[in-house]
């Protein structure tokens, strides 16, 4: 029989139908380093030969400790057989080195003899899962430790963020009682990363390279490196990204890498927020520590009716794309207008420079804001002329009809549109000459846009959308923290975000 002994905090839950591939899933895990494992013996076909293996297992790799769960399909598991069959399985995991077992609480509160049984040769932890939803807690949490055990876990799944920070609040308040805390699905996935921080004793991660066993799991080595869930105290700082979808954004990889480089205790997390759920957002945001937010699309305009201090410019611009908490109140801003303005400074005097807009979206309302101000010339073009007058009214700029630009020339252009971004990398707003100087294209997937690659071919001084991008996540951290940002680290961890397998530091450089 095993020792008890404490639990790691990241657990690798390993779910396979197959005997050998488990055991050669487990075999990399452990040589990766992870020391906790589950082995699911109810995904296999042979669930006791699963168990009889663990003791090989261990043999090969002492150091590690092993979480054996042999769930009954009408629990949410896969295992066919009746209560007694699925506690001759877990016995035999114990006998064969199993360190703890996972029983759910249909079984564990009709089994008080049983259970006492188990839990006098190993850790016994009971389990409550919920796929459709996160019910009222209070009394799953009477449930489930109304029967004793070592540990209780409560697993939910999120239908919006605030089920995730009721989860959260949960394993907060659990005071004495070992719990695991976690909410499925990826509205729930910011309790992945918090549960061990807010009080959960441990975390669930997906092996390498393969699916986990529930919804929103991800990989020990994202939650350890990109998260740094090791390092996260219980004063931790909450920030993150509001977005749907929020999936693709590199933010996430940009902010984290800099708290770690300026060692400082917070996590940057990817917050999905359909947009009818902007306000259940707030409810999560001030239940748990979140101290700022980035915002972007489809928010960055309904969020300012939630905010408690607007500053003039986000509010001329009418858009926010950047919140924090200061003395209670929420307060936003807008870092994309800086984000335009500083890398074409670089460049040129922008006091009478003139400057062509393309599009009359929320990034071209800012960039003109920003350019107006800064004395710039403003023209506006786009497809759709009604749009483009009224921007070009509101910063007292012209607007001119895409097929009337012709023979005109500017100093400089910024592109304001999604042309040539991800997925429809091959589309570009202009087919022959491009008329400006300096051309700035505020796509930033791919790296260089075929906007960028045809101002090149036409000897034009190219601005890349990812200096925009690390412009205003530049500001965004300095806001929050009152810190230098660590601009170089953050620039590296875009670029390597944006799958640039070998770094070219030239990617971020303007080249003409
Ligand atoms: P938005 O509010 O949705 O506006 C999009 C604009 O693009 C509208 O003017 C729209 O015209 C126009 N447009 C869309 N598809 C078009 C097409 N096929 N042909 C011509 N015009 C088209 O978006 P946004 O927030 O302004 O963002 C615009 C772009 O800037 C996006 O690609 C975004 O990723 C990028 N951006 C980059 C950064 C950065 O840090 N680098 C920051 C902010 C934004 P209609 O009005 O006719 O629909």
């Amino acid at each position: 029989m095993a020792k008890k002994r404490d639990l790691p905090r990241i657990c690798i839950a390993l779910g396979l139908p197959d005997l050998d591939q488990l055991l050669e899933q487990a075999r990399r895990e452990a040589e990766a380093g992870e020391t906790f494992l589950e082995f699911r013996l109810d995904y296999l076909e042979n669930p006791t030969r699963g168990a009889e293996a663990i003791a090989g297992f261990l043999r090969e790799f002492p150091e590690c400790t092993i979480l054996a769960t042999c769930r009954r399909h009408q629990n949410h598991g896969r295992f066919n057989g009746g209560t007694d069959d699925q506690f001759h399985i877990l016995e035999l995991a114990i006998r064969s080195g199993a360190h703890a077992v996972d029983v759910e609480i249909e079984t564990a509160e009709v089994a008080a003899a049983k259970m006492a049984a188990l839990r006098a040769q190993a850790q016994v932890i009971i389990s409550y899962h919920n796929y459709e939803n996160t019910p009222r807690l209070d009394p799953v949490i009477d449930r489930l430790t109304a029967v004793p055990a070592d540990a209780y876990k409560l697993v939910t799944t999120a239908r919006k963020l605030s089920d995730t920070g009721r989860v959260l609040a949960a394993g907060k308040a659990s005071g004495r009682t070992a719990m695991i805390v976690l909410a499925m699905g990826e509205l729930g996935f910011p309790s992945r990363v918090l549960s061990p921080a807010f009080g959960g004793i441990f975390t669930y991660a997906a092996p390498i390279l393969a699916e986990g066993t529930a919804a929103g799991q991800v990989c020990a080595r994202q939650l350890r490196h990109l998260y740094r869930i090791d390092k996260l105290t219980k004063a931790a700082k909450v920030y993150g990204v509001i977005a749907d979808p929020v999936r693709h954004s590199i933010s996430p990889a940009v902010h984290n890498r800099a708290f770690q480089s300026r060692r400082i205790d917070a996590v940057y997390l990817p917050f999905l927020v359909p947009p009818p759920q902007l306000r259940d957002f707030f409810a999560f945001a001030n239940s748990t520590p979140v101290t700022g937010f980035s915002v972007t699309i489809p928010h960055k305009q309904k969020i300012m009716r939630y905010l408690d201090v607007i500053d003039p410019l986000a509010r001329r611009i009418g858009a926010v794309n950047t919140v924090w908490k200061k003395a209670g109140k929420w307060r936003g801003t807008n870092t994309d207008a800086a984000g335009v303005v500083k890398p074409l400074e670089k460049l040129m005097r922008l006091a009478k420079a003139s400057v062509l807009i393309v599009g009359n979206g929320g990034a071209a309302r800012g960039a003109a804001c920003a350019l107006a101000d800064a004395g710039a010339n403003v023209s506006l073009t786009g497809r759709n002329p009604d749009r483009v007058r009224a921007l070009a009214r509101f910063c007292s700029g012209e607007a001119i009809p895409r097929e009337q630009l012709n023979g005109r020339k500017f100093d400089a252009l910024v592109h304001a549109t999604p042309m040539g971004m991800f997925p429809h990398s091959n589309e570009c707003f202009f087919d022959g000459d491009i008329p400006a100087e300096v051309v700035f294209d505020m796509v930033y997937n791919p790296l260089e846009t075929v906007l960028i690659q045809r101002s090149k071919e036409q000897g034009k001084t190219v601005i890349p959308g990812i200096q925009m991008f690390i412009e205003q996540a530049v500001k965004q951290f300095e806001t929050w923290t009152g810190e230098t940002a660590p601009r170089s680290v953050m620039e590296k961890a875009a670029l390597e975000a944006l799958d640039q397998k070998a770094f070219d530091p030239k990617a971020l450089e303007t080249k003409s």
